[in-house]
């Protein structure tokens, strides 16, 4: 049996007749961006998640960057960010002219270690950015009140969290800002790049939506120095048609997450943990093997896809070679030994089960 690690073509098959169509309406409207597609979507993102706003932006990297420079902090601030995040937490903070300062995360969740952040905390620092990562919410109450106690702000990557949940809110009304990337293969993805910014704050909303055209309320007047980082037309019309199927597909997640959370077995196979199981959005289904290559070589001799998020930690990246000397021992035994296994709606129940029992005889 063949289980691809993630196939974008069988995900998206189910959707494929009302995406035609809805291409077919946004060509012979004549209008490709800042229309009311993107009004729609934003409206409807910003309901599913709870919050005031919702503003769509090009991508994921850019709506970290754009809240960051909406906040205005001076040059150089620091910025609080997990050492074990993608790289585009990082990079938004570096293309925002602000220091990313990494705290290690906790070994069994992976997420920011909430108690190592106020060690990390000086004069300079002016927020927090967490990242939801692989699909689970960060401790938001401790995290919230140490930003109150030091006056910072607190923005959230939601990149890999749409429809997460921490104590009946959503992922993105969690802090400040957030920000989520709807990159094809993420739990809610277009057919390209796109990207939103949800936040409950009048003044940022007003200052990134100027930020993401060019800085400019008015046509051609321009009270910012901004960007070029819209959502066009036809990625929030995709969007759209989408969206009332995530809490549907998320579930079908959980429940994938479920059977291996209760059916994998075998001592050399650390699984996640499942406290938060009903909250989590399974974007990614982590597992952590010391002898990783044997174990993906293994899969991928029985047709299993795997994948590795991620093999090398930012801080050990030539991007950031300043860094090449801070030693984050839990950073790097995650980096080593994490292996991502298949995980998507469209997972049948046999497959599914393949995926165990070869797992299991390793
Ligand atoms: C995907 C992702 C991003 C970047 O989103 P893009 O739309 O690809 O720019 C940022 N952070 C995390 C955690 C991600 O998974």
């Amino acid at each position: 049996m063949q289980v691809p690690f993630l196939s974008l073509k069988t995900t998206n098959q189910v959707f494929e007749t009302q995406i035609v169509e809805k291409l077919s309406e946004v060509v012979q409207s004549g209008w490709y961006i800042l229309g009311e597609q993107l009004t729609k979507f934003e409206e409807a993102f910003a309901t599913y998640c709870g919050t005031k706003y919702c503003i769509g932006v090009a991508n994921g990297l850019d709506a970290l960057t754009i809240i960051l420079k909406a906040s205005e902090f001076p040059d150089k601030s620091e910025i609080i960010v997990p050492a074990n995040t993608y790289i585009a937490t990082i990079l938004a903070i570096s293309n925002a002219n602000l220091i990313p300062v990494l705290v290690e995360p906790k070994h069994d969740t992976y997420l920011i270690d909430y108690q190592l952040i106020e060690k990390a905390i000086t004069a300079k620092t002016k927020a927090i950015l967490v990242t939801h990562l692989y699909g689970k919410c960060c401790d938001m109450d401790e995290i919230n009140a140490i930003a109150q106690k030091y006056g910072l702000k607190v923005f959230e990557d939601a990149a890999q969290a749409h429809g997460a949940m921490y104590k009946n809110k959503k992922a993105g009304n969690l802090s400040d800002g957030a920000g989520f990337s709807f990159y094809p293969s993420k739990n809610l993805g277009a057919m390209g790049d796109a990207g939103a910014i949800t936040t409950n704050d009048d003044l940022l909303a007003k200052r990134i939506k100027a930020l993401r055209n060019y800085g400019s309320e008015k046509k051609y007047v321009f009270d910012y120095q901004g960007y070029n980082s819209r959502l066009d037309e036809i990625q929030a019309s995709i969007l759209s048609l989408k969206l009332p199927s995530l809490n549907e597909e998320n579930a079908v997640r959980r429940k994938i997450a479920q059977r291996y959370l209760l059916e994998i077995d075998n001592d050399k196979v650390l699984l996640p943990p499942r406290n938060t199981i009903n909250d989590d959005v399974w974007h990614l289904f982590v597992v952590r093997v010391k002898n990783r290559e044997l174990f993906r070589n293994y899969l991928a001799e029985a047709g299993i896809g795997t994948d590795i998020h991620y093999p090398i930690p930012p801080h050990k990246q030539l991007a950031y070679q300043e860094w090449q000397n801070l030693s984050l021992p839990i950073t790097e035994e995650i980096h080593q030994q994490v292996v991502s296994i298949p995980l998507n709606p469209t997972l049948k129940e046999k497959e599914i089960s393949y995926v165990i029992n070869t797992i299991n005889n390793f």
